[in-house]
């Protein structure tokens, strides 16, 4: 099989498998998903939906939040990880967004990813669930998946999602990465998995 013949097949695959593409972040808009995608770093969404209702009843904007205490932002995410860090960035970019953007998210990646505490990962996840713009967020899932998949052989995030872009149609793509993270998720946890496991390596690997 071919590189492309392998990728049409995943797309296709996972198409079937997975119809709905539901966000797995709890939000309510643009702000509270930047929220949430920036608390999800280094821990799981389920731990973080746990968490950002007890931050959306400290504040659910911009404005509100730039006037709570950085230490009450902190003690409320605390079970996120990396809270010092996190609340100073949840505290400025709230700062930014309302002195800056009228309130409002900003939408590119340019302005994005000039906000704290926000990569272009972050910024991607947003541009795609937030303003429905395509786009290739790799998480750990992604890039372990695609190099199993052998439809990359990127050493690192940048060129597994520029390898991702050039294979899969472009307005496939918001559904599609939500799709292999479902799939890790779901059955690629195995350590030293020997690549004939599920279905999909299993196709692919002959
Ligand atoms: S066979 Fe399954 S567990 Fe193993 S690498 Fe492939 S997707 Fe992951």
């Amino acid at each position: 099989m071919t590189t492309q013949a392998r990728a049409d097949y995943i797309d296709r695959r996972l198409a079937e498998l997975y119809p709905e593409t539901p966000v797995p972040l709890d939000h309510r808009d643009a702000y509270t998903l930047l929220v949430a995608v920036l608390l999800s770093a280094q821990c799981t969404d389920k731990r973080v939906n746990t968490v950002t209702p007890q931050l959306w009843a400290l504040a659910d904007n911009p404005a509100d939040m730039a006037r709570v205490p950085v230490e009450k932002i902190q003690a409320v995410i605390r079970p996120c990880g990396l809270s010092p860090q996190k609340a100073r960035a949840i505290s400025g970019l709230s700062q930014i967004i309302t002195e800056k953007h009228g309130g409002e998210v900003p939408r590119s990646f340019e302005e994005l990813e000039a906000l704290p505490g926000v990569g272009h990962k972050t910024a991607s996840v947003v541009m795609a669930q937030a303003f429905g713009v395509p786009a290739f967020p790799v998480d750990t899932h992604i890039h372990r998946l695609a190099q199993r998949w052998r439809l990359t052989s990127g050493r690192n995030v940048v060129q597994t999602e520029r390898d991702l872009k050039k294979l899969f149609p472009r307005e496939h793509w918001n559904a599609l990465h939500l799709r292999i993270i479902f799939y890790g998720r779901e059955h690629c946890t195995a350590r030293g998995c020997d690549g004939h496991r599920c279905e999909i390596c299993t196709t692919l690997n002959g």
